[in-house]
C-alpha cells in the first residue's frame, strides 16, 4: 500500500489509471484542472476515503502536504484539435507540468511516472515501421502538432536528466492511440468523432483518402500495461500500445458495422499538417520486460466505448 500522486486524474486515461490503483489499495490524490478533464470521470469516487482530488494546474509550481511514494504525470491534452485550441495548454502541461511534477517527486524521494507518447516518433517512414523505442522520431519542430511532440519529448528529455542528475527513479510509457469509456464525445478524435457521427446518422468524415493507419488499445489494457511498468525496473521507454494497424476507412467501416448506421463515408481533405501515415507500435519490450500485451480486440473494444457514448449524446 502507497501513496500516489497523480496529476491528470481526472482525464480519461487518468481516471482509469485512478480506478485501477484504488483497486490495488492505494492512496490516490488528483491534481487536475479539467481543461480536458471532467469531474464526471471520478464522481464514482465521490466519499471514497482512499481518494481526493486537488484542482490544481500543475504547470504552475504546488506542493502537496503528505508524503508520497509515486508521482504520476499524466495530465496533457491529447487530441490534434485540442493542440491547435489550446496550444500553450499543451506545451506547458508537458514541460513546466512535467518539471514540477518531477520537483514534486525529488523532494518526496518518489518515484516518478512519465506519460509520454508514440507522437514523439512524429511521421515516421516505411523504414521506421514499426515503430521501436530505439527510434528517435521525425517531428516538424514547426507544425502545430508539435506543441504536443516536442512538448512531450522535452518531458522525456527532463525526466532521463533528472534520472541522471538526482538518480530519482523514473519510468516513461510511450502510449499508442487509445480508446474507451470516459473519453470526451466532442474531443474530435477519430473513435469518437466517427462513433458520434455514427449514432447520429451523419457523414463519416475520412481526413484524405483514409488509408492512413492507426493501431488502437482498449484503455483497460493500457492502464494494466501502464502499472506493470511503474512497478517493473525498466528506467527507459517502453511502448504500450496495441500492434493491430488499421486503416480509418476500416475502422469507419467496423463502426458503422457495430452502431448499424446508416451513415455514408465521405472524404475531406486532411485538416491537420503532418498527419502521421502510419502508426504500429513494436511491443516486443513491453512482452519481454512486463510479461504484457493487449488482451481486447478492435470490435470488442470498440462495441463497449459505442455503448458508454451512446449514453452520453443520448443517441
Ligand atoms: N481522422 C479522420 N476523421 C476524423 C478525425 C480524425 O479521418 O473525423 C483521422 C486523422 O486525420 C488521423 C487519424 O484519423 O489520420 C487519427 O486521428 P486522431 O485525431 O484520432 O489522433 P492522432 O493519431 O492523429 O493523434
Amino acid at each position: 500500500m502507497s501513496s500516489v500522486l497523480i496529476s491528470g486524474g481526472a482525464g480519461f486515461l487518468g481516471s482509469h489509471l485512478s480506478d485501477l490503483l484504488l483497486a490495488e489499495g492505494h492512496d490516490v490524490l488528483c491534481a487536475d484542472n479539467c481543461v480536458t478533464g471532467r469531474m464526471q470521470n471520478i464522481a464514482h469516487l465521490d466519499g471514497n476515503a482512499k481518494f481526493s482530488f486537488l484542482n490544481q494546474d500543475v504547470s504552475k509550481p504546488f506542493s502537496v502536504d503528505r508524503s508520497l511514494d509515486y508521482v504520476l504525470h499524466m495530465a496533457s491534452p491529447a487530441s490534434p484539435p485540442d493542440f491547435k485550441r489550446i496550444p500553450f495548454e499543451t506545451m506547458t502541461a508537458g514541460s513546466y507540468g512535467t518539471h514540477n511534477m518531477l520537483a514534486i517527486a525529488h523532494e518526496k524521494s518518489a518515484r516518478f511516472f512519465l506519460s509520454s507518447t508514440s507522437e514523439i516518433y512524429g511521421d515516421p517512414p516505411p523504414e521506421h515501421h514499426p515503430q521501436v523505442e530505439s527510434y528517435s522520431g521525425n517531428v516538424n519542430v514547426l507544425g502545430t502538432r508539435s506543441v504536443y511532440d516536442e512538448a512531450k519529448r522535452y518531458a522525456e528529455t527532463v525526466t532521463m536528466t533528472y534520472q541522471r542528475e538526482y538518480q530519482l527513479e523514473t519510468r516513461i510509457v510511450r502510449i499508442f492511440n487509445t480508446y474507451g469509456p470516459r473519453m470526451r464525445p466532442d474531443d474530435g478524435r477519430v473513435v469518437t468523432n466517427f462513433v458520434c457521427q455514427a449514432l447520429r446518422d451523419e457523414p463519416i468524415t475520412l481526413h484524405g483518402d483514409g488509408s492512413q493507419t492507426r493501431s488502437f488499445c482498449f484503455v483497460s489494457d493500457l492502464v494494466d500495461g501502464i502499472y506493470r511498468l511503474i512497478k517493473s525496473d525498466e528506467p527507459l521507454p517502453v511502448n504500450i500500445g496495441n500492434p493491430g494497424e488499421f486503416t480509418m476507412r476500416e475502422l469507419a467501416e467496423m463502426i458503422l458495422k457495430i452502431t448499424g448506421s446508416s451513415s455514408e463515408i465521405i472524404t475531406i481533405p486532411q485538416p491537420f499538417a503532418d498527419d502521421p501515415r502510419q502508426r504500429k507500435p513494436d511491443i516486443t519490450k513491453a512482452r519481454n520486460v512486463l510479461g504484457w500485451e493487449p488482451t481486447i480486440d478492435l470490435e470488442t473494444g470498440l462495441t463497449k466505448t459505442i455503448e458508454y457514448i451512446r449514453g452520453e449524446i443520448g443517441a
